[in-house]
């Protein structure tokens, strides 16, 4: 709805307590001003006849509403979605609540959807480029990327179309825009840090990230991009301006492990009870949504992320480390339990003897005149034995 300001026609005929505070109206529903009293002689009953109940009902012929189609249709952009799955269809119905109008093609037929969505379909992305759309938009997996540029008909497309990107790697898409697109072609790299789960609602607050990676400075092409971030923007996202290389740093150490536990946990095969704690429960809804996602775009955060091995291994690492700290508490308390009066024997028959002593690499003390092997091979045995029963009791 457009300001009271920007929509009164007449403000100066009327007086200013038949003025609704914080609505706009449509002036045809108000009585000529020669029909009115003169304000000094109404009364507060004849006010009250005149207030104005509802005024919200646009009509087409209503100025507040020409005003609002045409704003729209100055700001609304004509975009190419390549890739109609999961997430294109997702980002696809913001797009057309916005006024945008959306055009798709995808290897699968979505015309059915499409039509539900009000987005026209192309199997063909030549039938695509040639309605030249402001801008492509890339949705498809990201390791079928390459494949889809290399054979896209970009001499179809208007000279200098913008060209962005979805993609969950940021440095990727990036290299391949500038390996295979026109010079004159415009660059978004973008990541939408949210899905059909977590954006399922509401937008707001959630990180948008992009990288103007290629945008000409004429005032068109700086007005197209930015009106593409505005849909963004005006969802309430927290818009995040970050280099490529910068993204895929932080992304592999907070989604890529995010997306690895909860596919970790999937294989688990974690069940619900009925005491399940909240942080059992935030498990659970790590699985739900890491679950909804495609395999492919997990091997995709894997595969074009340079730094997401390293993640793996630093995982790796973690997990050894944590089970080493277990088995290394559960050690002292077998070791208590084993020699802990045969120490204070020990000590004592050490007075006696005052004889030298050897320590194994286990920690398991031999006297030195016993043979180092069989000693050896004895303790491990009795301290298997031992272990064994020590854990037995700890369970
Ligand atoms: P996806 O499995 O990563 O991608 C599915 C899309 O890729 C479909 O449109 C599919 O087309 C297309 N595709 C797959 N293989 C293809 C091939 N060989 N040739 C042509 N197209 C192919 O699942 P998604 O969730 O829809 O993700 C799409 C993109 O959005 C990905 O790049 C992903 O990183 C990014 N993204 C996803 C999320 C999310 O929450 N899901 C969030 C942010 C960004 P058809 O369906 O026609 O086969």
């Amino acid at each position: 709805m457009l300001p009271f300001s920007s929509t009164q026609t007449k403000p100066s005929l009327l007086p200013p307590n038949l003025y609704p505070s914080s609505h706009s109206f449509s002036h045809s529903l108000l009585p000529p001003y020669s029909t009115l009293k003169s304000p000094k002689k109404q009364t507060h009953l004849d006010l009250q006849r005149l207030r104005i109940q509802a005024i919200d009902a646009a009509q087409p012929f209503d100025y507040e509403f020409q005003i609002k189609t045409q704003y729209q249709k100055s700001n609304a952009l004509k975009i190419g979605i390549i890739g109609f799955g999961n997430y294109g269809q997702f980002l696809a119905r913001t797009f057309v609540q916005q006024g945008h109008t959306v055009l798709a093609q995808s290897r699968s037929d979505y015309s059915n959807v499409a039509q539900d969505f009000g987005v026209s379909f192309f199997a063909d992305p030549n039938d695509l480029c040639e309605q030249h759309p402001h801008v492509v938009l890339l949705c498809t997996s990201i390791i079928s990327t390459e494949k889809v540029i290399k054979s896209f008909p970009f001499h179809r497309l208007r000279r200098n179309t913008l060209f962005v990107d979805v993609l969950s790697v940021k440095e990727f898409p990036r290299d391949l825009f500038l390996n295979y697109l026109p010079a004159e072609f415009d660059i978004l790299c973008t990541h939408p840090m949210f899905g059909q789960q977590s954006g399922k609602d509401s937008w707001v607050g959630l990180p948008f990230v992009y990288d103007k990676v290629r945008i000409g400075d004429s005032g068109f092409r700086l007005s197209r991009c930015e009106k593409f971030l505005d849909i963004f923007a005006k969802e309430g996202c927290r818009m995040v301006e970050m280099s490529c290389a910068e993204h895929d740093r932080h992304a592999a150490g907070s989604q890529f492990v995010t997306h690895t536990m909860g596919r970790l946990l999937e294989k688990f095969r974690l069940e619900s009870s009925s005491i399940n704690t909240l942080g059992y429960e935030t498990l659970l809804n790590l699985v739900e949504n890491t679950a909804g996602d495609s395999f492919d775009l997990y091997y995709g955060l894997f595969m074009y992320n340079k730094n997401a091995m390293e993640q793996l291994e630093r995982l790796d690492m973690a997990f050894e480390a944590l089970k080493k700290e277990l088995f290394g508490n559960l050690h002292e308390v077998c070791r208590k339990q084993l020699f802990g009066s045969a120490e204070g024997i020990g000590i004592q028959r050490e007075k006696e003897t005052a004889k030298p002593q050897k320590l194994l690499s286990s920690g398991t003390q031999i006297r030195s005149n016993e043979d180092p092997q069989n000693g050896a091979q004895k303790g491990y045995d009795n301290g298997h034995a031992s272990l064994n029963s020590a854990s037995m009791s700890l369970r």
